[in-house]
């Protein structure tokens, strides 16, 4: 009796099901699709973040649960968290900052590549939070430049994937011509990084 064989078929799933990027704006005709490499590489570099989580403290746990089965951060192409600054264009700041970290934490952003973005995660990281204290660093964006503000101590794990959002907006819509602007440049300048 010849040995019964099964075939994996995939159903086809019905395109409701499936979530997908938004085609960039662009041209559609007859056998081609034609938009600007702007939008192209928006649409790629938003859908492929990779975060450098710098957690001092509680927020960081609300990351965790970010990162977590639940919310799931891997639904927006960022489950790749990465510690080596060289390999993440986001930095995402969550946690008391004090004074002595500053200059670690500035370390860190320098050694990102062009393009990097920053995401100061809660009250602490955005503003100092509740600790008006002398050995606290009353907001990140006193030594790099910061992208989003997440507000909350803590932000609950929507807030943080609302700010990676903001972030993706943010980076969809960016000229690549934007970090070779006077503009982006003085704002460098501004913090004493080239
Ligand atoms: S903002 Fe609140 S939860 Fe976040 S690190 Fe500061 S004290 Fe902790």
């Amino acid at each position: 009796m010849p040995r019964q064989v099964s075939y994996n078929l995939i159903k086809k799933i019905p395109e409701t099901d499936i979530s997908i990027a938004d085609m960039p704006e662009g041209h559609i005709g007859e056998g081609f699709f034609a938009t600007s490499l702007n939008k192209v590489i928006g649409l790629a570099r938003k859908n492929s973040i990779w975060p450098l989580p710098f957690a001092t403290s509680c927020c960081g746990i609300e990351f965790m649960a970010t990162m977590g089965a639940h919310y799931d951060l891997g639904r927006f192409g960022s489950e790749r968290v990465g510690f080596s600054p060289r390999q993440c264009d986001l930095l995402m700041v969550m946690g008391t900052i004090a004074k002595k970290m500053g200059p670690v934490l500035k370390q860190v952003y320098i050694q990102m590549a062009e393009p990097r973005w920053v995401m100061a995660v809660g009250a602490c990281a955005s503003s100092g939070g509740i600790f008006d204290t002398y050995s606290v660093l009353q907001g990140i964006d006193q030594i790099v430049p910061v992208d989003v503000y997440v507000p909350g101590c803590a932000p609950r794990p929507e807030a943080i994937l609302d700010g990676v959002m903001r972030v993706q907006d943010l980076v969809g819509k960016e000229s690549l011509r934007r970090r070779n602007s006077q503009f982006y440049k003085d704002l460098l300048a501004s913090y004493g990084i080239q």
